[in-house]
């Protein structure tokens, strides 16, 4: 060994100034700013997602919190306020020598295409000290076929959890369009098999808890990469889906049972809101193996949403398309209200257009598009929207779409 050479840089006291002796190794001033900068990094990343259970939000309070963002839709709420927090709970008991094992519950979730489940599931996110992600079903597959492997799950994770493997091992993750796995078998109207059973086999390991590999970079571009072991054990899932037509599979059970217990006690049943009455059967009609059904234990549903939610949908959420566009205008000194009967209007053509409320923004993005481009140069300061001119942008655009 040349005497005086940094031991981790190699370079010479010459070079490198001033130089630290242990015994036997030297260490440059470069190389310890380096190495202090890793452990400050190291212990931030640990920090941020250290879960502290005095400051985990109570069910109510997380409740309150969706309730700035989210209308409607209490049944899911609470569902899924208790199930976070009971997942906060379980993984500060892992760290107590407590014999009895609290087991995690994941959740699924049932309701039409924009009800508000990637909402629900975005918000809680906000609210948590855990690592999160949110992924889309559809993309999965079997190992070998094109597309994701069920493992690429776990990447988003480690991914969000900053390659904290621990922090990930207590995350949460969120699986959209879970229904486009059904087997198709069970279920002739899915006519796009995005092979079925063999991606619920896949995924009923990450459920039921596992030690998985994982490629940290994700994908099969990058094959030389080591993988990550990542156990799933305490993993939260929630699940979510559309689970078109289950509706109908609702109501003819019901019938059936209807029929078969015809007494005074049968309870009416509410034909406008079918979806309440869901259970872990008609999932299995639908086309989800009984195993992954198992593991997913909490059921819950989301409502339609009528013509009231609708309009409080517009309105009264803490970003409402209506206060963007308030801020927007804000911005640019200019006060923007909408009329009473454009908020309706613009409710009308969202049902019309059978869009939900997901129609909502292109609807009032349609109508304020013109005086978007106009105003900032017009120096007004208030600006009123109102029915006249909201329907002649409509259904200009709409005669455009036509033509
Ligand atoms: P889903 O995941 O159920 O298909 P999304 O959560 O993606 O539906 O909803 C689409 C959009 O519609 C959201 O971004 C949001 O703007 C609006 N939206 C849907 N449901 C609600 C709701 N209950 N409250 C507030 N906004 C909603």
């Amino acid at each position: 060994m040349t005497k005086n050479t940094c031991n981790f840089c190699g370079r010479s006291e010459r070079d490198a100034g001033l130089l630290i002796s242990g015994i036997g190794v030297n260490i440059c001033a470069n190389c310890v700013e380096s190495a202090h900068k890793i452990l400050e990094e190291e212990f931030k990343r640990q920090k941020e997602f250290k879960v502290d259970t005095a400051e985990t939000p109570k069910p109510r309070e997380i409740k309150a919190f969706l309730d700035q963002y989210v209308i409607g839709q209490d049944e899911a709420k609470k569902f899924l306020s208790v199930a976070v927090y009971n997942h906060y709970k379980r993984i500060s008991q892992l760290t107590d020598d407590n014999d009895v094992e609290i087991e995690k519950s994941n959740i699924i979730m049932v309701g039409a295409t924009g009800t508000g489940k990637t909402l629900l599931a975005r918000t809680i996110a906000q609210k948590l000290h855990v690592p999160f992600t949110i992924v889309d079903a559809t993309v999965l597959t079997e190992a070998g076929y094109v597309g994701e492997d069920i493992e690429s799950i776990l990447t988003r994770l480690l991914q969000a959890a900053d390659y904290n493997v621990a922090a990930a091992e207590k995350g949460i993750v969120f699986i959209d369009e879970i229904d486009k796995i059904a087997r198709k078998g069970d279920n002739p109207s899915i006519t796009r098999d995005v092979s079925g059973e063999g991606v619920q086999q896949g995924l009923l390991k990450l459920l039921e808890g596992s030690v998985v590999l994982v490629p940290p970079q994700g994908g099969r571009k990058h094959p030389e990469q080591k993988m990550v072991e990542v156990n799933t054990k305490n993993i939260l899932f929630i699940c979510g889906g559309a689970f078109d037509g289950i509706e109908k599979r609702i109501a003819s059970r019901l019938n059936t049972n209807v029929v078969g217990f015809r007494d005074k006690t049968s309870v009416t049943i509410d034909k406008s809101n079918i979806m309440q009455y869901i259970s872990p059967q008609d999932l299995k009609a639908f086309g989800l193996i009984p195993e992954i059904i198992g593991r997913l234990p909490i059921l819950t549903y989301l409502e339609p949403l009528d013509r009231n939610a609708l309009k409080r949908i517009l309105v009264e959420p803490k970003n409402s398309i209506i206060k963007q566009y308030q801020k927007l205008f804000g911005m640019d000194n200019v006060e923007l209200s909408f009329d009473e009967e454009v908020i309706d209007y613009v409710v009308d053509k969202a049902i019309e257009y059978k869009l939900g409320a997901r129609g909502l923004r292109s609807i009032v993005e349609t109508i304020m598009i013109d005086v978007m481009f106009d105003i900032p140069s017009e120096h007004k300061d208030k600006l009123r929207i109102q029915l006249e001119y909201a329907k002649d942008k409509v259904e200009k655009a709409s005669s455009k779409m036509i033509a």
